[in-house]
């Protein structure tokens, strides 16, 4: 493939967990990658090389997805260096569990900016052009919090339920511009994100998920894949749960 027919895609949070294998194997799938980190920087490289190694060009760059501007020149840098953008999946998120009786202010705050504002910024950034060229697939990450709620983290799910009602609308926005908008619900999906829950919480969680087992990023992966290719070309304003039959 030469680097004219290669489709570009662009990730947030894509230095490790589910960003990580999404950027590696759209890489695999033959796009060309742009993803940001927050912080580690050897991690985004290793990220970098293996996305390199499978043929792929890569746009790597830090960038905080709460700061639009950050995230405006993400997307512009993109546009930039690799083409106009194909596939966006906003994957950036954190988890800051309390029950609300004890949940502060900051930890309500910060799962709104990044969350919710996060996916806000990458998308209004990349929407317009993507409308222009009348193609592109949009992809965010709820969860399975979203969907049926999770002790312990009101926050959290809050953010997980206006992304999918983001993602709804977005579909009816941008399907007459040939967009397509969809919502990934994982449930518990084995990634740095679970080190933040306990143990036994994680044990009795485990016991309800009919295949037995937690999810594999790669897993996810596969899934994200499958809605940024032309097989999902008549697929828009959807959520998909990937949890193993949690919530059925
Ligand atoms: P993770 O903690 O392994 O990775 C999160 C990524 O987001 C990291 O790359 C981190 O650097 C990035 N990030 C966090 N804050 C950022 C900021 N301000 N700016 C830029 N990047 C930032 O988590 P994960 O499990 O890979 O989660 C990825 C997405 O999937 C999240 O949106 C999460 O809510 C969702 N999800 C995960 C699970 C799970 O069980 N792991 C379940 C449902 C949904």
């Amino acid at each position: 493939m030469s680097a004219a027919d290669r489709p570009v895609a662009l990730v947030t949070g894509g230095s490790r967990g589910i960003g990580r294998h999404v950027v590696t194997r759209l890489a695999r799938d033959g796009h060309d990658v742009a993803f940001c980190y927050q912080s580690d920087r050897t991690a985004a490289e290793a990220v970098a090389a293996e996305a390199t190694a499978a043929g792929a060009r890569v746009h790597a760059v830090r960038a905080d997805v709460t700061d639009h501007d950050a995230v405006r020149a993400f997307v512009r840098g993109t546009e930039k260096e690799l083409g106009p953008l194909d596939t966006v999946v906003s994957c950036a998120g954190i988890v800051r569990d309390n029950p609300l009786v004890m949940l502060g202010e900051d930890d309500w705050d910060a799962v709104m900016r990044v969350n919710l504002d996060g996916t806000f910024h990458v998308c209004k950034a990349a929407a317009f052009a993507m409308m222009k060229r009348r193609r592109g697939s949009l992809i965010t990450l709820s969860s399975v919090a979203g969907v049926y709620g999770n002790a312990t983290q009101t926050n959290y799910s809050a953010t997980k339920a206006g992304i999918i009602g983001f993602t709804k609308a977005l579909a009816k926005e941008t399907g007459r511009y040939g967009i397509r908008a969809n919502a990934v619900a994982p449930g518990f999906i084995a990634t740095d994100m679970l080190g933040e829950l306990a143990e036994d919480h994680l044990a009795k969680m485990t016991a309800r998920i009919p295949l037995g087992r937690l999810g594999r990023p790669e897993e996810v992966a596969d899934l994200v894949a499958f809605l940024a290719s032309d097989r999902a070309s008549y697929i828009t304003g959807q959520v998909f749960g990937i949890d193993g039959g949690l919530v059925v």
